[in-house]
């Protein structure tokens, strides 16, 4: 029997789509080629991040990153791979990081973050989904005297910023030594358990009806004329309404429609560890020169970091947890990890952080939902609900006005 919508992939986009889906009364079935347990929705840091900070491609990001190559300390690589299509990413990362650029992502991250604040908000309180969902800000802390006074000297909203001396910011991270310079609070901030996020949704959409095919992967999509047919799993065959690929970093079902996005893997690490609670983290914190997040949790802390572009290998690589170690080593104290558990999972980046959103160009049943990058957390929610309305309202992407302004289709 044809399906009403088929979700291509079960990571936070597709379930916040499936979610946006089925409050407007449709009929959803996600498709997920593992089990929604610990792919790149879970073992990220879990920031609420869209306020006061700044996109990765900001004018100053290749001259800051070949400065702390040199230093040893860069959490960007590049491996050596023959790869056109990393290449352009590259090209593409360079020509974006403007002045111009960055002052119109920072509005539009702000739009998309306060509409996801606001719709996590609402899961807690009518939804009633236990998350650990915080609203206390996001710590950015220096370790450099020219960055922080940089940063500083623009820092003149006091609701949205408040800048904390060497002594202030240890009562929020007891473990750094002197070597801090000090931190600014990016106020309007927040986190979430993303793992508890994840399961709690997948949890509340099983009981409202969704249909889950997991351990099922979609290995071809069929065509016919302007539509998407079928599409062939490992284990079935199935034909609906609407297809959407929320297939985050994987493109390959995206090409397989002839689409060439320009979207490239972007390897992180996360360590999850306890550690004594009275020298845990007040908040979700962000080592703003190292690229380090430390995020507090209801039993544990997670840090993350690297972005290693040119590889899809998900194995953990030793050299890069020791540096990740050793780099926040030289701005804390000693202090005890206990159970530490390793993790990598992949960013799927644009190169001008725009997420690529909406009808495909060439198949008028098939939507694309990926491209988040570093911030799908953050604007999960913002885009299961653009997700819904170009398919329940507008119907094409030319009368969604947040596919015009947010889309990678109309973003470059
Ligand atoms: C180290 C690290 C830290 C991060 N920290 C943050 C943060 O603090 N805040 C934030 O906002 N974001 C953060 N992110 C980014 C965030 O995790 C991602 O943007 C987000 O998880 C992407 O979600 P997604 O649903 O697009 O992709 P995914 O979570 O990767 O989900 C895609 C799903 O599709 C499935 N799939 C793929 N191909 C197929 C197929 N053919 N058939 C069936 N299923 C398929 C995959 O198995 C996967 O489950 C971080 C990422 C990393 C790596």
């Amino acid at each position: 029997m044809k399906k009403d919508i088929i979700v291509v992939g079960g990571g936070c986009i597709g379930l916040m789509s499936a979610y946006c889906l089925l409050k407007s009364g449709r009929s959803v079935t996600v498709i997920e080629k593992d089990d929604i347990t610990n792919g790149t929705s879970f073992g990220n840091a879990g920031l609420l991040s869209a306020f006061k900070k700044a996109p990765l491609s900001v004018p100053g990001a290749i001259p800051d990153t070949l400065k702390l190559m040199l230093k040893g300390e860069s959490p960007a690589s590049v491996h050596p791979v023959f790869d056109l299509n990393l290449f352009k990413w590259l090209i593409k990362f360079a020509a974006s990081s403007t002045q111009a650029r960055l002052k119109r992502t920072l509005a539009l991250f702000e739009r998309y973050g306060r509409i996801s604040l606001d719709m996590y908000e609402n899961m807690v309180k009518e939804d009633e989904m236990d998350f650990h969902f915080c609203k206390d800000g996001l710590l950015m802390i220096y370790t450099e005297e020219k960055t922080f006074d940089e940063k500083a000297a623009h820092c003149n909203n006091p609701d949205a910023y408040e800048i904390l001396s060497k002594e202030k910011t240890k009562e929020y991270m007891p473990i750094l030594n002197d070597k801090v310079i000090g931190s600014i609070l990016l106020k309007e901030n927040g986190h979430i358990d993303p793992g508890e996020f994840m399961l709690e949704l997948k949890k509340f959409l099983e009981n409202k009806g969704v249909e889950f095919l997991l351990n099922e992967e979609v290995t071809r999509l069929e065509f016919e004329g302007s539509k998407v047919s079928k599409i062939i799993t490992s284990k079935d065959e199935y034909e609906a309404e609407t297809f959407i690929l929320s297939t985050g970093a994987d493109a390959t079902l995206a090409k397989q429609a002839k689409n060439k996005f320009l979207m490239t893997p972007a390897k992180g690490y996360s360590i999850t560890f306890k550690m004594d609670d009275s020298l845990k983290p007040k908040t979700s914190s962000l080592f703003a020169d190292l690229f380090i997040a430390m995020t507090p949790r209801r039993d544990t802390v997670r840090m993350t970091s690297k972005l290693e572009l040119g590889t899809t290998n998900p194995e953990i690589v030793r050299k890069q947890i020791d540096s990740i170690h050793k780099n926040l080593g030289q701005y804390t104290n000693d202090f005890v990890k206990e159970e530490m558990v390793e993790w990598t999972g992949f960013r799927p980046l644009t190169p001008n952080d725009m997420p690529i959103i909406g009808y495909d160009e060439r198949y008028d049943n098939l939507v694309h939902a990926t491209g988040l990058g570093w911030l799908g957390i953050t604007f999960a929610p913002a885009i299961g609900k653009i997700i819904n309305d170009v398919i329940t309202v507008d119907k094409k992407n030319s009368t969604n006005e947040d596919i015009l302004l947010f889309s990678a289709f109309y973003q470059g």
